[in-house]
């Protein structure tokens, strides 16, 4: 894998996660979720889910696997959000390191490929998904009211040249080492 390709997500979506639909989930084949919590269930600010992200759990939650992977060191908060929601979490995940999330797939059962990671970060749940070889899905901010639009068009596929231009723009200048 080149290292631009780390970066590159399966999909993204100019919309928060509750675009995330059981019709996409079936398209892409996909079993199982694996989350991301500040800034794509939660606004970092914020201490509570909203109702929209609620239902989206409700939803999805009988249908399949799902769990939180997040990098936040407050177990406090990520124990708080996953209890609200009734979902398994891990606080502490270190993505882009891979020890934990791996250690959440196994956990679920599931092939690699059948499996989901949503972040809103590239550089952290895009690497770590892309390097455990799950789909990965980059999503907005739930609180980003000005970004949303609620339209299913708004999807379309990271690999195009566009994005990948960007996105090595972007490991250039940020000065990661992949
Ligand atoms: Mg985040």
């Amino acid at each position: 894998m080149k290292p631009w390709q780390l970066i590159a997500p399966d999909l993204v979506l100019s919309a928060p996660i509750f675009e995330i639909t059981p019709q996409l989930m079936e398209a892409q084949g996909l079993r199982g979720l694996i989350l991301d919590v500040d800034n794509t269930l939660i606004g970092d600010d914020e201490s509570e889910v909203s109702e929209q992200i609620r239902l989206w759990v409700e939803l999805m939650r009988p249908r399949y696997a799902i769990w939180l992977a997040s990098n936040n060191f407050s177990d406090r908060r990520i124990q708080s959000v996953a209890e609200s929601l009734g979902l398994p979490y891990r606080s502490r995940a270190g993505k882009p390191s891979r020890r934990i999330v791996r250690q959440v797939l196994e956990s679920m059962q599931l092939p690699a490929s059948q499996v989901a990671m949503v972040g809103d970060r590239l550089f952290t749940d895009t690497i770590v998904g892309n390097r455990l070889g799950l789909f990965t899905i980059l999503v907005q901010p739930p609180c980003d009211e000005l970004l949303f639009k609620p339209s299913i068009s708004s999807i379309f596929k990271a690999r195009s040249s566009f994005l990948r231009n960007w996105e090595i723009w972007l490991a250039r200048k940020s000065g990661v080492k992949i």
